[in-house]
């Protein structure tokens, strides 16, 4: 070992000796009905842990539309779209999301990292505040740091904390206040309604994220800021192709002059290569069926309440919710991982989450739900759940 990195390795044992070092599983194959079964070593898992909630991400058609962009456009994006990547399919990609979306204007982003680095940080300055879920996604954490703003985090969803500071803070030059719309290591919602009349009672802005409801809520898919009838109170609405479009991106939907300012001062989008063709092609095929397939938005519903209440009937604590994250929280991380171990033994992919993904002690397995998942897998699923419970407990490991 080079001496240059004893501090590495020392760092890395640590993190290691804490149960917080990283790893990934390489999947063989992912194909299989719908990606709801993936290969890992050989062996055949059930995948619970997948944002390809409708699954869509091996749609042929999808598929299809970006084998077609690639072929007419070409492979990768060639330049920013400052400069020449800007391929007419993306201004139909916009056209056809600020239309989906009821807004003025939609612009499109390479990842939803991006776009919340790149908006927050142009959208908000010196002098700003920006008040934040304290589980709110780290790409939102982050857009605020690079910002420079001045940061508030409330209490999750806690509207009073939320109150106090913006009554404390109210001399700020301008104000942001941002969130989730679902928590994406939760799997709860935020009280939009409530945080809409913060936005108008203290004159600040609002920013929501759909990520995790882009697709999975709304009468189109449009999200849970449209289901709840508020999404014209919102300023920015933030979504992903990458969860259950199945495909890779993002956007923000707003005002025309948000979008424009934004065309201009947004560095993740001004000092990067536009996306490749097919990735734009991908989506909009996506975006077409999101809108058209209702029965898939059911379905993952109905997966979600069921996956909740098979493990409520085996005694699991779990949210009197409706959405497709369900974890389940153990606390430590060591017992996470080996919960999560014995999972996979057991033919099911579900990965532990540990800090600082999640708050220190709050470790958990975080189990997705898909459409294509039958009831007979997630009654499976959770039998395997119970019995890995059941011999951690005997073993002292878990409580
Ligand atoms: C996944 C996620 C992002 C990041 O989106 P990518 O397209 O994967 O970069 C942003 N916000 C939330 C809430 C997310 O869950």
């Amino acid at each position: 070992m080079n001496k240059r990195y004893t501090w590495l390795e020392e760092e890395y044992d640590s993190l290691q000796k804490q149960s917080l070092a990283r790893e990934w599983n390489t999947v063989e194959s992912a194909s299989d009905r719908a990606g709801t079964w993936i290969q890992v070593e050989g062996k055949p898992l059930l995948n619970l842990s997948s944002n390809n909630y409708l699954g869509l991400a091996h749609d042929q058609r999808i598929v299809e539309a970006g084998k077609l962009a690639a072929e007419e456009w070409g492979a990768g994006g060639t330049a920013s779209r400052l400069v020449h990547g800007n391929y007419a399919l993306y201004d139909e990609l916009e056209q056809q999301l600020a239309a989906w979306k009821e807004r003025e204007a939609a612009l499109v982003f390479a990842n939803g990292y991006q776009a919340n680095t790149g908006v927050i940080a142009a959208l908000a300055g010196r002098g700003d505040a920006v008040f934040s879920d304290r589980l709110n996604h780290a790409s939102i954490v982050d857009g605020i740091v690079l910002s420079r703003a001045e940061h508030f985090r409330y209490r999750h969803n806690d509207m009073e904390h939320l109150e106090f500071l913006l009554k404390k803070h109210q001399d700020a030059r301008r104000k942001w206040i941002v969130t989730d719309s679902i928590f994406s290591m939760d799997g709860d919602k935020a009280p939009l309604h409530e945080l809409v009349q913060l936005r108008d009672r203290y004159d600040t802005m609002l920013m929501v994220d759909e990520a995790h409801a882009g697709g999975v809520r709304g009468e189109e898919g449009q999200g849970l800021c449209h289901e709840l009838g508020i999404a014209g109170k919102v300023d920015v609405l933030m979504g992903t192709f990458s969860k259950a479009f199945g495909v890779y991106g993002a956007y923000v939907c707003a005002d025309e002059i948000i979008i424009r300012y934004l065309m201009t001062k947004a560095r993740s989008l001004v000092y990067s290569t536009a996306l490749p063709p097919a990735v734009i092609g991908s989506n909009l095929a996506a975006l077409s069926l999101v809108q058209t397939d209702s029965w898939r938005r059911k379905a993952v519903r109905q997966n979600a309440l069921m996956f909740r209440q098979l493990l409520r009937s085996r005694g699991f604590t779990v949210d009197e919710e409706d959405t497709p994250i369900i974890p389940l929280t153990l606390g430590e991380n060591e017992w996470t991982l080996q919960f999560s171990k014995r999972l996979r033994q057991r033919g099911i992919a579900a990965v532990a989450i540990r800090p600082p993904t999640v708050p220190a002690g709050t470790a958990r397995i975080r189990f997705t739900v898909m459409a294509a998942h039958t009831r007979e897998e997630l009654k499976w699923a959770c039998e395997q759940v119970s019995v890995i419970r059941d011999e951690l407990q005997k073993g002292g490991t878990i409580s």
